[in-house]
């Protein structure tokens, strides 16, 4: 029997991944179009502060619904885009309909100063040698003053050009963009991004928040990033949050942001601007208190 199985296991784990290969060939094809053919949508999702408790602004985040796969999650297209450099065409679409929608709410006095939408851009992106001064010609076009729009950089592939990124990042601190390092202490994000590249931000990555109630040795890492990001001059936002220990513990050791399902799940935009609104009316809560 043992003999028997052997061959047939290896034809349909063979099977499976040619199946699995025609798959992300079929995928990294029909991006191309995906935006054009309206398939493509931003979702908001709110980053709150963890010691006022109001909203100071929100993620986009890009959603693909397949025409005939449905749903497909930026974990599996992104990389896909980004291997092939369709991440440019894809994140200038991104960047003009998160400025669509910050047009709209500024419109609407949803957003103030204390308000901005980041948007994730890919490494690939930063390493044009006119991301910035293409960013700002296009903040323009729609009328939006630099600080409503922030960035955060996706790391997933190494910052090959360090002397551009610098400077793509400096131009874009000169009009006072923030721009945050993602998924921090995960994948390829290092400290020698910190040390030479002007961030505002560092975001702490899911993976240190998830198991903050039950792993001591993740509460020192959370803290330690905490110190570390402060020693350099940055802020600190905390992705994932989905309890309320997880957010005391991450306020007390003085995190100033929060985002994750605890509060609010990515919404579509008009959601987003309705949980805004009756979040903002709702009386300013004391944190001992909050429930
Ligand atoms: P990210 O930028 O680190 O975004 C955070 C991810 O965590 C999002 O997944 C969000 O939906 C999810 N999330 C937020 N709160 C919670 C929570 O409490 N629990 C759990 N389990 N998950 C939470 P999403 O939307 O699937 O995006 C995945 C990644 O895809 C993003 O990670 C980002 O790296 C990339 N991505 C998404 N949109 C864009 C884009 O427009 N451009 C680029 N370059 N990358 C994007
Ligand atoms: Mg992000
Ligand atoms: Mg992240
Ligand atoms: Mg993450």
């Amino acid at each position: 029997l043992p003999q028997k199985n052997g061959p047939v296991r290896v034809q349909s784990y063979n099977e499976e991944l040619e199946a699995r290969q025609r798959h992300r060939l079929h995928l990294q094809q029909s991006i191309r179009q995906a935006a054009e053919r309206g398939e493509m949508s931003l979702v908001f999702q709110p980053k709150l502060s963890l010691s006022t408790h109001r909203v100071i602004g929100a993620e986009a985040l890009l959603r693909w619904h397949h025409p005939t796969l449905g749903p497909v999650s930026p974990v599996e297209f992104i990389p896909l885009a980004e291997a092939s450099g369709d991440i440019l065409s894809i994140g200038e679409w991104v960047l003009d309909e998160a400025m669509r929608h910050i047009a709209v709410w500024r419109e609407k006095r949803l957003l103030d100063d204390a308000f901005h939408i980041a948007v994730n851009v890919a490494a690939r992106q930063l390493a044009r040698h006119d991301f910035a001064d293409k960013l700002l010609a296009r903040l323009k076009e729609h009328g939006i003053p630099p600080y409503f729009l922030s960035l955060e950089i996706t790391e997933s592939g190494i910052l090959s050009d360090m002397h551009n990124a610098r400077a793509q990042l400096a131009r874009l601190a000169q009009v006072n963009i923030a721009v945050a390092i993602d998924d921090f202490g995960t994948g390829h994000s290092s400290l020698a991004y910190i040390k030479t590249l002007p961030f505002s931000t560092l975001k702490i990555d899911r993976a240190f928040v998830m198991d903050l109630e039950h792993k001591e040795v993740d509460r020192h890492l959370a803290l330690a990033i905490t110190q570390l990001a402060h020693a350099v001059g940055c802020d600190v936002v905390a992705e994932g949050i989905e309890t309320k220990a997880q957010a005391d513990y991450l306020r007390s050791i003085g995190c100033e942001a929060a985002q994750g399902y605890h509060y609010a799940r990515p919404l579509p935009a008009d959601e987003f601007y309705d949980w805004c609104t009756r979040w903002q009316a709702l009386p300013p809560m004391n944190n001992a208190l909050e429930s």
